[in-house]
């Protein structure tokens, strides 16, 4: 098998250009970050504190979270029932953020994803995809953007899908979300030491995707 691992803060385009490149090659695209929402939304829906670590522990055994790869991407379902769409709101966002903080949390899921790897050709993104989830990964790439540039691309993706967003406070959100990541103890965001960075500050998509796919294939 061969695992892409892609790493980067939130908004730089990964799952887009991730999903794009799986497509055109012909791998599964794997979606960590909608994990990692899955649990958030259940400790919301039952109104606990996504960032109490003892709440997430004794929630987690009750906590069943499936993927299921189709055509149109990964629907996810939380003990069943479908909630691709409800996890992309700014509220579950900001929770995923802080459950995944907690250590037991991210050991829950830390076999499920390890086991797609091994039964499929994959390109997962997520935070700590090359640097805990798959260390041997045949490629791993950090891929980022400004924080700026990665604000008005969420506001746009909002907008495209029915939520009407504000700019200033997606860009405060992406800006604390990137300090939570990148400052906690368990698995902070960081580049692996054998990454390729890839940054797509003033790029349009077709040239991201386009740099990203020939990686892959002088790996491949
Ligand atoms: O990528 P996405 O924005 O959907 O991820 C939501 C949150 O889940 C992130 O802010 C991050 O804190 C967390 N996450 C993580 N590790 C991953 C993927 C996501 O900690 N592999």
């Amino acid at each position: 098998m061969f695992a892409v691992a892609i790493d980067g803060p939130a908004g730089a385009g990964k799952s887009s250009l991730a999903k794009a490149a799986a497509q055109e090659l012909g791998f599964v695209y794997v979606d960590t970050g909608a994990l990692y929402r899955t649990v958030a939304l259940y400790l919301l829906e039952q109104g606990e504190d996504p960032g109490d670590p003892q709440a997430a522990q004794a929630a987690l055994p009750h906590i069943q979270v499936g993927l299921e790869h189709s055509p149109e991407g990964q629907k996810m379902y939380l003990c069943g029932r479908e909630v691709t769409g409800l996890i992309r709101t700014p509220e579950v966002s900001m929770a995923a953020s802080k459950v995944s903080a907690i250590p037991a949390v991210r050991a829950f899921l830390l076999e499920l994803q390890r086991d797609l790897a091994r039964k499929n050709n994959v390109l997962m993104d997520g935070r700590d995809i090359g640097t805990v989830v798959l260390p041997g990964a045949q490629l791993k790439i950090f891929l980022t953007a400004s924080a700026e540039e990665r604000a008005g691309r969420r506001v746009a993706q909002l907008e495209e899908s029915g939520h009407p967003a504000d700019y200033d406070s997606i860009l405060r959100d992406i800006q604390q979300r990137d300090y939570q990541d990148s400052h906690r103890e368990t698995a902070p965001l960081k580049p692996a030491e054998d990454s390729v960075l890839l940054d797509t500050t003033g790029e349009d998509f077709a040239q991201s995707l386009g740099r990203l796919v020939s990686l892959v294939r002088e790996r491949l």
